[in-house]
């Protein structure tokens, strides 16, 4: 034991560690611009939905080729009010995928209505069409699909099902800011599309926030004063609301980002593709779809010997995440619904197989060698 714990240590004395995400280097290189903004604003004294939050609407509306974009406190608010908006309530069901971040399924159970899950297709890791249309029922309202890691989901699958049962699709971008489906953003596709830009996503800020974009007029307009406690004048409320605003700050900092999304995603793409020439003929890696352009929010791969290669890798000082270890349906969460192991096959074979790596715009691609090398080590070992 003791030997084996001196040999770790000098190990971590000879490899420097490899995070999974630096935001340090990000803000270093937009420093000026920041710190000068930041001033502005606090010297401002207006902290709270203003000019910055405006053009950050304008501006992210822009580049999706959208009408309305509505800032809100995250994502996970954004889904939530757009299914108020859209008035789905108690009684209703709405289909998404068991396998990803808790936020969509929670917010179908805020408006009282029940998650639905289907299975992902094991390629994609998103969710599957076929299952879709086998869980459409009278309750059926919509269906979230999730554009998980970064590649879009099937929308033109999607919403075809969606237009023959007159379902409504609000998309989860949360993990997706910049990608695209046959030459479109993703967002703009279904009847709402949801943003995060806590500080890991592909646009993050220096906080919470979030945001809804919308072609739909009614949408657009019920969004924005569910956001601000259903304020239609001063004191004067149309309905009972929520405290979801973006505040200036973030607003600011975000609009100097999104002049950088294009290239900090396609960053993302080439250190995948050099991930991928390594490490191709070890494991299963993440494959970029027909007509899509994935953002590689992360970078998964997918192997029966995951554990063999996290504690490898970890030997090595090299971070790795499981993302994600439980899939929905078996979470304690949402054991009222129902599912049992075994249920959802497919996202649950992908739960014990999937790892990422360190993937971030501004990761040195040596050090991407480093880990892919590392990886392949692993399975040799
Ligand atoms: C991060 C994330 C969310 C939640 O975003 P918040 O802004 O933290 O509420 C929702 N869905 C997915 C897929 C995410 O990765």
């Amino acid at each position: 034991m003791p030997i084996q714990q001196r040999k770790e240590n000098k190990t971590e004395q000879e490899t420097p560690p490899v995070q999974m995400l630096d935001l340090r280097a990000q803000y270093e290189s937009l420093r000026q611009e920041i710190d000068a903004v930041l001033s502005e604003i606090l010297s401002s004294g207006h902290f709270v939905l203003g000019r910055h939050v405006e053009s950050l609407e304008r501006e992210v509306a822009e580049y999706h080729g959208v009408k309305y974009a509505v800032g809100l406190a995250s994502c996970t608010d954004a889904l939530h009010l757009s299914l108020r908006a859209l008035g789905i309530k108690e009684g209703d069901e709405v289909i998404t995928t068991p396998f990803t971040f808790i936020a969509a399924a929670e917010a179908i159970a805020y408006v009282g209505a029940t998650p639905v899950f289907t299975d992902i297709d094991p390629k994609t890791l998103n969710i599957d069409p076929s299952g879709i249309k086998k869980r459409v029922t009278a309750r059926t309202k919509a269906i979230i699909p999730v554009h998980l890691f970064g590649q879009p989901a099937d929308m033109d699958e999607i919403m075809d099902i969606a237009r023959q049962h007159g379902l409504k699709v609000v998309e989860d971008c949360a993990q997706a800011f910049g990608a695209k489906y046959k030459n479109r953003h993703v967002a703009g596709i279904g009847d709402a599309g949801c943003y995060s830009f806590y500080p890991s996503k592909n646009l993050g800020g220096y906080g919470d926030g979030g945001m809804m974009i919308t072609n739909d007029p009614e949408i657009f307009k019920k969004v924005r004063l569910l956001r601000n406690h259903g304020t239609t004048g001063p004191y004067k409320h149309s309905f009972i609301g929520y405290n979801s605003r973006l505040d200036e700050i973030q607003a600011a900092i975000l609009r100097i980002k999104l002049k950088h999304i294009d290239t900090y995603n396609q960053n993302r793409r080439t250190l995948a593709e050099l991930y991928t020439s390594i490490i191709g003929n070890s494991v299963q890696c993440p494959v970029e779809m027909p007509d899509r352009s994935h953002v590689f929010h992360q970078y998964t791969i997918r192997s029966p010997q995951r554990e063999k290669i996290r504690e490898s890798l970890k030997k090595s000082s090299i971070s790795s995440v499981v993302y994600y270890p439980v899939p929905l349906h078996l979470q304690e969460a949402f054991k009222n619904l129902g599912y049992r192991k075994g249920d959802l096959v497919e996202s649950e074979t992908a739960a014990r197989e999937v790892l990422s790596l360190p993937v971030y715009p501004e990761l040195d691609p040596e050090k991407v060698r480093f880990i892919a090398e590392a990886v392949v080590k692993a399975l040799n070992e």
